[in-house]
């Protein structure tokens, strides 16, 4: 059979309503464990025999929905949800490190997942090494005896920073080590890294899978089976599980991805070119050029500005906002905005963040689906405020 394109697998793939009492929208399989006709079913489903539903932590209809229609997606061959994008990242992670062993990473992470690869190296001495890969020498150069996975987020949280795929496949290629990247900011429908030789992607899906801000989850894909059944065993013991009517929401929320993302797009692109005018704006970071056009269908909802002054006139700006929500996340309908320093990489100390370009006057926006033209009334009412209250 032909492959769909993605705005129609978003929509229908591996639901079959005749299967389901002709239901449209795929049930709600909102149940912990699931009943036996026999002892001896049971003991035959314990054993491994059968493929029967056993207990909701080890598998569940609705979420496994969730999981094929994430996998055909990303173009792999299974996922594996979680619930949230951390537990998904902690999961994956785990699964595939051991004491000892080395990590290295895009120079600029989601603030949780540089704390948890704190957590990893204290308990139990995993290291990593911060890198920008802008180069073949420089991705070789941190490679040590015991080091086994890349970590890429591509565009990096906030500085929107890209990194380019393939050069890092390349490297790991060579090397025998695993590529994970992070695809929250694109969503399949921008970026699909597996398509370019990364072995894993993950996401939070709270962010553009779920895009109404109802819902935190994560989601892990892999390229083959084999990678996701070493991640099965940790995510039953470890218990990190989506729910099933989160899974549902985010099998709701996947149908429009296409056309939110999009109007996403169109917006920050809208909000970037305004900021980009600004007198009190310094800087405005937001992908484009070539690596963007060579593996992101668009440039996203997300953009990053510096404001003239330093953090008491950043988070003034906040303050003067009226229709733009201050609030960390990010890929809801609504436009939001956050102040990282303090905010989501807070807990990144002060000098590893200045060396990553998070300053004290940097602000991260959400581009929501309201019309343009309001959220830049917003801000441009918020950043003459902030011009008169200057002068
Ligand atoms: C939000 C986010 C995470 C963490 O996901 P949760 O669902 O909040 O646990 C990880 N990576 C990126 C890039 C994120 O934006």
């Amino acid at each position: 059979m032909k492959k769909k394109h993605i705005e129609t697998t978003l929509i229908h793939h591996g639901y079959d309503a005749a299967q389901h009492k002709g239901s449209l929208t795929p049930p709600l399989f909102q149940t912990s464990t699931y009943t036996f006709e026999t002892a001896q079913q049971g003991e035959e489903s314990f054993a491994g025999y059968d493929s029967a539903y056993i207990y909701s932590r080890l598998g569940n209809p609705t979420v496994e929905l969730f999981e094929e229609r994430m996998a055909a997606l990303e173009e792999g061959e299974a996922a594996l949800a979680f619930g949230s994008g951390m537990a998904a990242i902690s999961g994956t992670l785990l699964a595939f490190l051991k004491a000892g062993d080395h990590i290295i990473c895009s120079n600029g992470l989601y603030g949780c997942t540089y704390g948890f690869l704190e957590v990893l190296e204290e308990k139990f001495a995993i290291t990593h090494t911060l890198c920008e890969m802008e180069t073949e020498e420089e991705i070789k150069s941190s490679i040590g005896p015991n080091t086994k996975i890349i970590f890429v987020e591509t565009p990096i949280n906030p500085t929107m920073k890209l990194i380019d795929l393939e050069l890092v496949v390349k490297v790991a290629k060579q090397h025998g080590l695993l590529v994970i990247v992070d695809n929250t900011f694109c969503s399949p429908y921008l970026q699909r890294p597996l398509t370019v030789g990364c072995d894993i992607v993950l996401h939070s899906a709270t962010k553009y899978i779920g895009g109404h801000g109802d819902v935190v989850a994560g989601v892990t894909i892999c390229k083959t089976k084999e990678l996701a059944e070493k991640i099965r065993p940790i995510r039953k013991d470890v218990g990190g599980i989506m729910a099933p009517f989160d899974a549902w929401l985010l099998l709701r929320g996947l149908k429009t991805l296409a056309v939110r993302m999009d109007r996403h797009s169109d917006n920050a692109e809208k909000i970037a070119a305004f900021l980009r005018n600004h007198e009190l704006v310094e800087d405005v970071w937001y992908p484009e050029g070539m690596l963007a056009n060579k593996q992101m269908k668009r440039g996203g909802g997300v953009l990053s500005f510096t404001v003239k002054g330093g953090k008491m006139e950043a988070q003034a700006v906040m303050d003067n906002l009226k229709l733009i929500a201050i609030a960390v996340s990010l890929g809801d309908t609504e436009t939001l905005i956050q102040h990282p320093a303090t905010m989501t990489h807070a807990v990144i100390p002060k000098h590893v963040r200045e060396q990553m370009g998070i300053s004290d006057n940097l602000l991260r926006l959400s581009a929501g689906l309201e019309s343009w033209e309001d959220i830049v009334r917003d801000l441009a009412h918020a950043l003459q405020k902030e011009k008169t209250a200057l002068s």
